[in-house]
């Protein structure tokens, strides 16, 4: 089968661990018989370098015609006294909104290999797991195009008073629970609704939106909880989460929150969801999706071979089975992650602190570079064959 891929590599560290990507891509077609056409475009700083603004209006063009984009990092200091609209992170507002993708699905799972990089204790970890060992595996769906962030907002004459709206329709809602639902059936079939419906109206109809569309999912256990004792939850008992879907305030918080407990950014996708992709490879894809890692462009370590380029083989994993529904395609790519760290290798940020052995890795911890491994993950999945 045939896809056609948008890649953008952007800034600092973006195009060094986006080559890894790529490659573990290419393998995987080999691998199963897909063909990933790929189209690099610019955007982010770069692109401010060579056309003047950071998200050119062909790449925008060029990007929806793809069945997925594939986006590393964007910005650096250089570019960081532009005034607000000229930045490069506009780049990736400017791709969101005219990707129209809505649900934004952050996994944070807590990988036995990297228990020593979580900062919370081990009877905490075993709290509410109902595997019984000390871990985590969660996915926050947050809504992405709405709510406060552009709803009204203003100021007095005098300035003196601001205000900020939290907006929110039905259909809004509906199409960004869906999406939670969807991913729960395919995971531990629990959902969390996380809103603020003792006090705010728009979370009040969050809630009730939910409880609808709850019946349509009898085999998926809802649950509600007030975004303050959820913040509380995810570090007394992650454990007890499997999906948490919110609105994008909310969401924001949480899934910084939650990507904390896991020890490294450099280990961490995302994926932003829209509607049915148009597609122009003619393949049966689904949604279009916008998949990046969540941390930025690592402007202080770019060009040293130190950045940690999983985060960004994970996102590519994440786009085989969200936008494509390569299923056994993207299990292969993240098995592969595990093997390597299984076998002990670690980018120095996921390094364990002044010891040689690291986390339950079976073998002693090895710091390597980006390109190493990269390699390393070629490697583990050509051996899985
Ligand atoms: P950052 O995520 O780039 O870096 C924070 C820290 O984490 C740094 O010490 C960095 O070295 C480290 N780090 C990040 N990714 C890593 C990786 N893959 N491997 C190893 N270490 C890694 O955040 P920042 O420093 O606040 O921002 C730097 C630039 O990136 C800014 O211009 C910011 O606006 C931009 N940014 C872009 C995105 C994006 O493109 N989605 C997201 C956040 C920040």
């Amino acid at each position: 089968m045939n896809y056609s891929i948008a890649l953008v590599p952007g800034d600092g560290i973006g195009p060094e661990i986006m080559v890894h990507a790529v490659e573990a891509l290419e393998a995987a077609g080999d691998r199963y018989g897909h063909v990933f056409h790929t189209v690099e475009l610019d955007a982010g700083g770069c692109a401010i370098d060579r056309c003047g603004e950071p998200l050119p209006a062909e790449s925008l063009e060029a990007a929806k015609q793809c069945d997925a984009v594939l986006l590393a990092a964007v910005g650096g200091p250089q570019w960081e006294t532009l005034p607000g609209n000229l930045r490069p992170e506009r780049a990736l507002l400017g791709l969101r909104a005219g990707l129209e993708v809505y649900a934004n699905l952050r996994p944070a799972v807590l990988l036995p290999q990297l228990r020593a990089a979580c900062p919370l204790k081990d009877e905490v970890l075993m709290a509410s797991n109902s595997e019984g060992k000390p871990g985590f595996d969660l996915l926050i769906v947050r809504e992405l195009t709405g709510g406060i962030y552009f709803g009204k907002r203003g100021r007095s004459e005098d300035g003196g008073t601001a205000f900020d709206t939290e907006t929110y329709s039905r259909p809004e809602i509906e199409r960004v629970l869906r999406t939670g639902y969807e991913a729960a059936m395919t995971r531990r079939k629990k959902l969390c609704v996380v809103d603020k419906a003792n006090v705010l109206e728009s979370s009040r109809l969050w809630r009730e939106t939910a409880q609808a569309m709850a019946e349509e999912y009898p085999a998926v256990e809802t649950s509600y909880l007030y975004v303050d004792n959820a913040a509380m939850q995810l570090i007394r008992a992650p454990g007890r989460f499997d999906v948490i879907v919110t609105s994008n305030l909310f969401g924001d918080i949480l899934s910084d929150e939650a990507s904390v407990l896991t020890g490294s950014i450099g280990m961490l996708a995302s994926a932003s969801l829209g509607a049915q992709a148009p597609g122009s490879s003619g393949a049966p894809v689904g949604r279009m999706g916008l998949y990046e890692p969540i941390h930025g462009s690592a402007p202080d370590i770019a060009g040293q071979d130190l950045a940690n380029p999983l985060a960004m083989i994970l996102s590519a994993a994440m786009m085989l089975r969200y936008s494509f529904g390569l299923e056994a395609e993207a299990a292969a790519l993240e098995a592969a992650v595990n093997a390597v760290l299984d076998q002990g290798l670690r980018t120095a940020d996921i390094a364990s602190r002044g010891g040689s052995r690291g986390g339950n890795a079976a073998l002693p911890e090895k710091i390597v570079g980006t390109r190493e491994m990269g390699r390393a993950v070629l490697n583990a999945f050509s051996l899985s064959a």
